[in-house]
Parts: structure tokens; C-alpha cells; sequence
């Protein structure tokens, strides 16, 4: 071989790894985020997954806990959401506890305080997959640490209430489309001595008062005799859309929500702090009102939950979302919504509601391009419905999207940004 033809395939040798190696970063660039395992878990900022499912019942055949995600920042621990069966998979995944030995074995050295890491919850909105351990974490929680924070240095505790972020009151009952009031169907109020807080769509902060008054009982027993700290003092609650001092508006009035849950508008700011900056978007999970989408901005990037929604979102979503390093969406299996509704006749009251079904969820087949139309890097399938669908029925996902498909599970941890 002459020395031409040496240096010629010496410099394609030389152009080959640098191609390789750009693809290679350009790889790295575009998947900043990797599950977790025991071994590589020292990320500074991560998404742990504990509820994955959705809808109200249980799935046979599978564990998945209902809809509730925890973003972890250092130490701090911020919710969303909290569906059934999740409050024990909060435990599952940061309450390590604190056990000495004793003579007559291993033994937890007092209560556990590992809510006092949390700082804030946020409620996509107040469906029951996603509420429906509010009351456990509120009964419970304060014999975990609830609304405190404990001085690492001094070891005191005081009270720092949990930060409960979510939806007011939806302000106009649902139009009334199963003819459930002409059938004898009883429409449910709250009961209470203000008049003018007599509602059958309580927001945020009434149903926390509800839940504090239904266990009224056991909550005094608790500060009475028990030592408790003030249940009421270990929250503070803020209302997305509500009107009492503190809460906070949509950006633009919304008109109609029976007819118009989300329109078009810029992400507006409901947190912040030194760890994490929280916008929020309304998101069409129609007759629900409101349904929240989330970002949180941090150090290490960005994380979307879409909360329960369908695929078009008027571009409000793709506004949140845009370049999300995670984008954390709700997936529904249309082969089950076959087989749940069958074919019905078209404009027959099973016909609507299948359209309901599909329109108000995201399809496997459709949550690809919503992903894609959000420039996010990393797609994460959440709120899987239903929870015991074939995980390769989700895999097929992968060839609808561009962005890197992680399939959700309970416990699972994603890390973004840097690992120490
Ligand atoms: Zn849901
Ligand atoms: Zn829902």
C-alpha cells in the first residue's frame, strides 16, 4: 500500500472514532437521566416512583400502587400526588429508621421521622387514584415527623408544615351526562355551619378540613392524650385557582369548565425554593377542573408530570414540557378500553363514554408524539392503565417517540443531572 492510501485510511480511522465519539456524547446529551440501582444511587436529584397505576379499582395479578411520584433533592422530599396504596410505598422508599441493638435484639430507637425530609405535596388534581391516601398521610404522617424539621446539627425539632399545593373548588358541578339526577342519583354536599361553604366540589382546602373533621375523634385523642402536636398546624394549604389570601389564579379566566378545561396559556409559577422552582399548566382531563401538569426546575434539570390528561392539550403542555430532561406521562392501553366497552353502537351512551375514556387519557399510540411534540429527552410512563396491562403492549411506545422510553415501576428511581 503506497504511503497516500496509508495516510488517507489513517485519517478515515481518525474521522471514524470522532464520529463515534460525537454520537456517543450526543447520546449522553440527549438521555441525562438513568434508573437506578442500588449501586449508582448517589444522584443529587432523582424521581422516585411510587404508585404507578391509576384508575378506581385494583388490578389483579399486579403491585402497582396508584397514582404518587416523590422528586428527591439532597434530602428533601417533594410529592406529588398520593393514590391508593402509595403512602406505604412512601415508607418503602426513604423510612430506613434508626435501629440500635438491645439485649433482647434489634430495635427501631424511637419513632420514626422520615416525613420530616418532606416540604411540600402537590396534587394534580382530586381524583380518588390520586387522593385517596391524603388521609393516611395526614392520620398517620405525625407520628412520622409530618410538618417538622429536624436541625442536623442541634438535633431539634420544630414545626415546618408540609406545603399541600393543589386545586381549589371547581366552582360548577360536572354537566350531568349519565343522566344521573333524573335516574334518583344523590349529588353529595359538604356539611357545614358556613352557608356559603355548602358544596358538592369542594377544593383543596375544605377537603382537608373534611378529612381533619371526620377523624375528629381520633385526632384529639391523639393532642389530648397522647402528646401529639397540633394536627392542624403541620399543613398549610394553598389553592390553585381558590380566593382566599395566599392562593393562587390562573394566568387567564377560565369560562367554562364543563366545556373548556384547559385553555391555551403560559406556565405560571405555584413554588419555589432553594432546591426546586414548580410552574404549573392546566391539561385536558375533561369534565375534570382543574387538572394540573407540573414542572420542577432544579440544579440538575427538569421533570414534567403530565397529571391525568389526554393528548391534546391546546399547546399548554407542550409550553410546561418543552426539553424536559423526564417527562412523566400518564399511558392507557386501548386494547382494554376494547374489550371493557366492546363496539358499541355509535352515538349510544356507551359510545361517549368510550370517547370519554380515550379523550381524557393518553393512548399508548399517542403518548409517543406527545412526548416528542415536548422536545423531551426521557419519557416515562406513569399512571399505566390498567395497572396489569402486558408490559410489551407499553414497549410499543418506543417506535412513536424519538425521546429514551423508561416503563414505569413502583420504587423504581430515575436519577437526572450529576451523581456525586
Ligand atoms: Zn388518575
Ligand atoms: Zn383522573
Amino acid at each position: 500500500m503506497s504511503e497516500r492510501w496509508i495516510l488517507l485510511l489513517a485519517i478515515l480511522i481518525i474521522l471514524g472514532i470522532a464520529g463515534a465519539s460525537t454520537a456517543a456524547n450526543q447520546t449522553d446529551d440527549a438521555s441525562t437521566a438513568a434508573v437506578l440501582t442500588g449501586s449508582d444511587s448517589n444522584y443529587h436529584t432523582k424521581v422516585v416512583l411510587l404508585g404507578t397505576t391509576g384508575g378506581v379499582s385494583w388490578y389483579p395479578e399486579t403491585g402497582r400502587a396508584s397514582s404518587s411520584s416523590a422528586v428527591v433533592v439532597g434530602d428533601t422530599i417533594y410529592l406529588v400526588d398520593i393514590g391508593q396504596g402509595s403512602a406505604s410505598r412512601l415508607s418503602e422508599a426513604f423510612n430506613t429508621g434508626d435501629f440500635v441493638e438491645t439485649p433482647t435484639g434489634r430495635v427501631e430507637n424511637g419513632s420514626s421521622t422520615f416525613l420530616s425530609h418532606a416540604r411540600a405535596l402537590f396534587f394534580t388534581h382530586l381524583h380518588q387514584d390520586h387522593t385517596a391516601d391524603y388521609p393516611s398521610l395526614l392520620l398517620i404522617g405525625p407520628g412520622a415527623g409530618l410538618g417538622t424539621s429536624i436541625d442536623p446539627k442541634t438535633g431539634e425539632t420544630t414545626i415546618s408544615p408540609l406545603q399541600v399545593i393543589g386545586p381549589g373548588n371547581r366552582g360548577e358541578l360536572d354537566a350531568d351526562k349519565t343522566n344521573y339526577t333524573a335516574r334518583g342519583g344523590t349529588i353529595i354536599y359538604t356539611d357545614t355551619s358556613d352557608p356559603e361553604a355548602i358544596t358538592p366540589t369542594p377544593g383543596l382546602r375544605q377537603m382537608t378540613q373534611t378529612i381533619m373533621q371526620s377523624f375528629a375523634q381520633t385526632i384529639n385523642d391523639m393532642t389530648l392524650d397522647d402528646g401529639y402536636r397540633d394536627f392542624t398546624k403541620l399543613i398549610t394549604v394553598k389553592e390553585i385557582g381558590g380566593s382566599e389570601a395566599g392562593d393562587i389564579a390562573f394566568p387567564v379566566p377560565v369560562i367554562d369548565p364543563n366545556n373548556e378545561t384547559c385553555p391555551s396559556m403560559a406556565p405560571f409559577e405555584i413554588y419555589s425554593d432553594k432546591n426546586v422552582r414548580v410552574t404549573a399548566t392546566l391539561v385536558d382531563h375533561h369534565q375534570v377542573f382543574p387538572a394540573l401538569a407540573y414542572r420542577f426546575d432544579t440544579a440538575d434539570g427538569s421533570i414534567v408530570f403530565s397529571g391525568d390528561t389526554g393528548p391534546d392539550t391546546n399547546g399548554n403542555l407542550q409550553k410546561l414540557a418543552d426539553g424536559a430532561d423526564l417527562l412523566i406521562h400518564e399511558v392507557i392501553d386501548p386494547a382494554w378500553i376494547d374489550l371493557k366497552f366492546g363496539d358499541p353502537k355509535p352515538g349510544s351512551q356507551m359510545a361517549a363514554l368510550k370517547e370519554h375514556m380515550l379523550s381524557s387519557h393518553t393512548s399508548i399510540d399517542k403518548v409517543g408524539s406527545v412526548a416528542d411534540s415536548c422536545r423531551a429527552k426521557t419519557l416515562v410512563l406513569n399512571h399505566i392503565v390498567p395497572g396489569n396491562t402486558p408490559v410489551t403492549n407499553l414497549e410499543r411506545v418506543a417506535e412513536n417517540t424519538s425521546a429514551h422510553l423508561i416503563i414505569g415501576e413502583d420504587l423504581m428511581q430515575i436519577g437526572i443531572g450529576r451523581s456525586d
